[in-house]
């Protein structure tokens, strides 16, 4: 644990609530407002355009979004197999094992790790291990519900957003802009 005092910090957003992925952003933002440099990995494959995949352009070239499977969005049914999620996940993986330790990015978030562990897309031993051979001033940020405990020893920070209400419980649409 020495020098992490001043190095980087492991911070995870877990939880049932709303708010993960959209607090990773926020922070992405704020970050490239000091010119740091942030890599977002996103490890589950979605078949909805999510706005942030447009938009994180404009903070370019500081933020440097990459969606792994984004060969497989814009088909709008999930027809992928379980071995392409796995596939996705894995080079997912070796991408974040990559940005943490090249030099290239200050932060590297890995949006959605926490429910590819909980789903058995990615080893949770890979995943402690990528955090410890991280450089050590590099900031990480893992998002998704269903935090391991052992992902919540590593980590720093660890918010957890809980659902008071959502509207989905009404029966209401996932809303353009609001959630995806
Ligand atoms: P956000 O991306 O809004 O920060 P999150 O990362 O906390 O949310 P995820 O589990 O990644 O949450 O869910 C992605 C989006 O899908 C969220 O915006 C959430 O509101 C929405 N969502 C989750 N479950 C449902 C559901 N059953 N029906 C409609 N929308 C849902
Ligand atoms: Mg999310």
């Amino acid at each position: 644990m020495q020098g992490r005092a001043v190095g980087g910090l492991v911070i995870v957003y877990t939880g049932g609530g709303k708010g993960k992925t959209t607090a990773a952003l926020g922070l992405a933002l704020r970050a490239v407002g000091h010119g740091r440099r942030i890599r977002m990995i996103q490890f589950i494959k979605g078949s909805w355009h999510y706005g942030e995949m447009t938009s994180s352009s404009r903070l370019a070239p500081e933020l440097d979004m990459m969606a792994v499977g984004r060969g497989f969005v814009g088909i709008l049914d999930d027809t992928s197999t379980p071995e392409q999620h796995r596939r996705v996940a894995a080079e997912a993986m070796s991408m974040a094992r990559r940005d943490v330790s090249s030099g290239e990015y200050d932060i590297v978030i890995l949006d959605e790790i926490n429910y590819a562990i909980k789903l058995g897309l990615v080893d949770e031993g890979a995943v402690l291990e990528m955090l410890g051979s991280r450089r050590e001033d590099v900031d990480v940020v893992l998002t998704g519900n269903h935090a391991r405990p052992a992902v919540l020893d590593a980590a720093d920070l660890v918010t957890e957003m809980r659902e008071v209400k959502h509207p989905f419980r009404k029966g209401m649409r996932a809303k353009e802009g609001i959630d995806y």
